[in-house]
């Protein structure tokens, strides 16, 4: 493990200043601390956002804001959250072990690297890793791996739980610049897709930080779940995940959200399926219509094709409990 500084700054100012300036910002340090120790990543210079007023949760009639340093743990068991967001605490509560959400936060969630072993060993050949060495993952371990969004530079899936959910409920991040200035992006637009430069992963600029989370409030978020399948019940990556959000009053589907985790190279919305949905009767018929549409334009790999039949089922389960 290489050595780094840490600093430890008096304000936003002074973190994206420093950020600004090539330091990398550490929060829980549960992800970025394991690939340092691995020398997957190289840091010299850290810089900790623990000191740094990003823990709030706020909620109001229109919306949930999630301060980038809010804990997963406490997001996951906000009383509003549960309530009106239950997809988020649900989430939450699917990612890793109840130690790791304690020390995890929100913006270090989104912002975690793909699980890929290849990447994770520096023993072998990594187009994110080391840009142009190569994918050993095509024809090697890819069970675990994305089958949308893919290139043939890489077919890491996205790791995160969280982000699945966030995007069904059209969250945005809040963004500040070394320079003081502040943005604001929907979540969709955060990640990006690999195509020939899988070591590109996110649309931050240099020394961006993120400085919190907002969600709007709507009927279809009230009515929303997630649902995860792995390998074992905790303490597991998903193989496939699905999140829907709805809203079908009276019958009839009004607004209807639904995405997927474990499959995409990136959070994965699934608007064949939500077109399917928007506007048609809620029968135990359009649901499994619908659900037969998830993962249009999949392309698996040698050991993942059968992500396509779990990601149907997924899509179709997660529907039925959000309409229960
Ligand atoms: C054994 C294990 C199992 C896990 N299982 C799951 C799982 O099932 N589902 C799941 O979703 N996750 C899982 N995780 C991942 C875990 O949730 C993440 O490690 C955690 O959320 C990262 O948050 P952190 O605050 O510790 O981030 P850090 O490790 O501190 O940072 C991660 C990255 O984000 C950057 N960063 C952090 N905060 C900001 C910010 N505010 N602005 C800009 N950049 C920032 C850092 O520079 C770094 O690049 C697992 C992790 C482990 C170790
Ligand atoms: S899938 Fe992506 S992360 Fe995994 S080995 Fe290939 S290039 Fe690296």
């Amino acid at each position: 493990m290489q050595s780094f500084t840490l600093a430890a700054p008096n304000g936003l100012d002074a973190a994206t200043d420093a950020g600004g300036r090539g330091g990398r910002y550490i929060a829980g340090g549960t992800d970025l601390l394991q690939l340092a120790k691995d020398n997957v990543e190289t840091p010299d210079r850290l810089i900790d956002l623990e000191p740094l007023p990003l823990t709030d949760i706020t909620v109001t009639d229109d919306s949930l804001r999630l301060g980038a340093m809010a804990r997963m743990s406490e997001v996951a068991a906000h009383p509003a959250v549960v309530a009106r967001w239950p997809v988020i605490s649900q989430a939450l509560l699917a990612s890793a072990s109840p130690q790791i959400r304690n020390m995890g936060t929100i913006g270090g969630n989104l912002l975690q690297r793909t699980r890929c072993g290849y990447f994770r060993d520096t023993g072998f050949a990594c187009n994110k890793r080391v840009p142009g060495s190569g994918c050993p993952a095509r024809e090697g371990e890819n069970r675990m791996l994305a089958i949308l969004g893919t290139s043939e530079h890489c077919i890491a899936s996205h790791a995160s739980d969280l982000a699945v959910a966030l995007i069904v409920l059209e969250a945005s991040v809040d963004l500040r610049a070394p320079d003081g200035t502040t943005r604001t992006i929907p979540l969709a637009e955060l990640h990006k897709l690999p195509g020939d430069t899988p070591h590109v992963e996110t649309t931050l600029r240099p020394g961006e930080l993120i400085t919190a989370v907002a969600v709007p409030a709507s009927r279809a978020g009230m009515r929303s779940h997630y649902l995860k399948v792995r390998d074992r019940a905790s303490f597991e990556f998903a193989l496939v995940s699905a999140a829907v959000a709805i809203d079908a009053g009276a019958g009839t589907v009004h607004d209807i959200r639904v995405a997927a985790g474990g499959v995409g190279t990136k959070p994965w919305r699934l608007p064949e399926v939500e077109e399917a949905l928007r506007g048609h009767p809620l029968t135990p018929k359009t649901l499994a219509d619908a659900a037969a549409l998830a993962g249009q334009g999949a392309t698996p790999a040698t050991q993942n094709g059968f992500k396509q039949v779990l990601l149907r089922r997924a899509v179709l389960r997660a529907l039925q409990t959000a309409t229960a």
